[in-house]
């Protein structure tokens, strides 16, 4: 695992059931993240955890132009992280990255966060590296999915996590659509007890 890294994507209030965007299921990914936290942190490899991290003026939200209800913004309980989600902030290998930040940006993929105001992620994982990044979140149709493109597109190899992302599907097949895409651009799809078999295998 001397060149993985962890992107848990926008494991956030909002976007979980009673969320002003909520993914139906999306807390069931809780869990299961953790456990992908916890392997990581043991072997001393990096977690990443995306946050979407709106003003409250957005050209992303519907009253201003875009597609989207108000949600996850900067310092309100909706933006803040699950509160079940074991992210072990003072660990020196856990970075959060906060993405949409510009009032004129929509921001999906966690490569268009950034570590503090500065470092993108790209550059943050390449300091670390990272060559092959593992991907789990909310939700599998918008942000997991443009994760996983965008790492690919910039070089990494890139794993679906298909146990810790849940879809929005607001059209009924957009989750298995979106699998496929991520598989036909070169990404693998794999469980919790593969990438732990895998990482005891390095
Ligand atoms: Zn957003």
């Amino acid at each position: 695992m001397a060149h993985d890294a962890l992107i848990v994507v926008d494991v956030q209030n909002d976007f979980c059931p009673g969320g002003a965007l909520a993914v139906p299921d999306g807390d069931a990914v809780v869990p299961v993240l953790n456990e992908y936290i916890r392997a990581f942190v043991e072997r001393g490899a990096p977690v990443f955890a995306s946050r979407d991290w709106h003003p409250r003026v957005s050209r992303h939200f519907r009253d201003y132009g875009g597609i989207w209800p108000i949600h996850c913004v900067q310092g309100t309980s909706g933006a803040e992280f699950h509160p079940h989600l074991q992210l072990p902030v003072n660990a020196p290998h856990v970075v959060i990255v906060s993405k949409g930040a510009d009032p004129e940006e929509d921001a999906y993929s966690a490569f268009q966060a950034k570590v503090g105001d500065r470092v993108p992620l790209a550059e943050a994982l390449r300091e670390r590296g990272v060559e092959h990044v593992f991907v789990g979140g909310l939700a599998t149709d918008y942000c997991v999915r443009s994760t996983v493109l965008d790492a690919l597109a910039q070089g990494f190899r890139a794993t679906f996590l298909a146990d810790a992302s849940r879809g929005v599907n607001l059209q009924p097949h957009d989750s298995e659509r979106a699998i496929e895409e991520m598989v036909r651009a070169g990404a693998d799809v794999a469980t919790l007890r593969q990438v732990e078999e895998s990482g005891r295998a390095h």
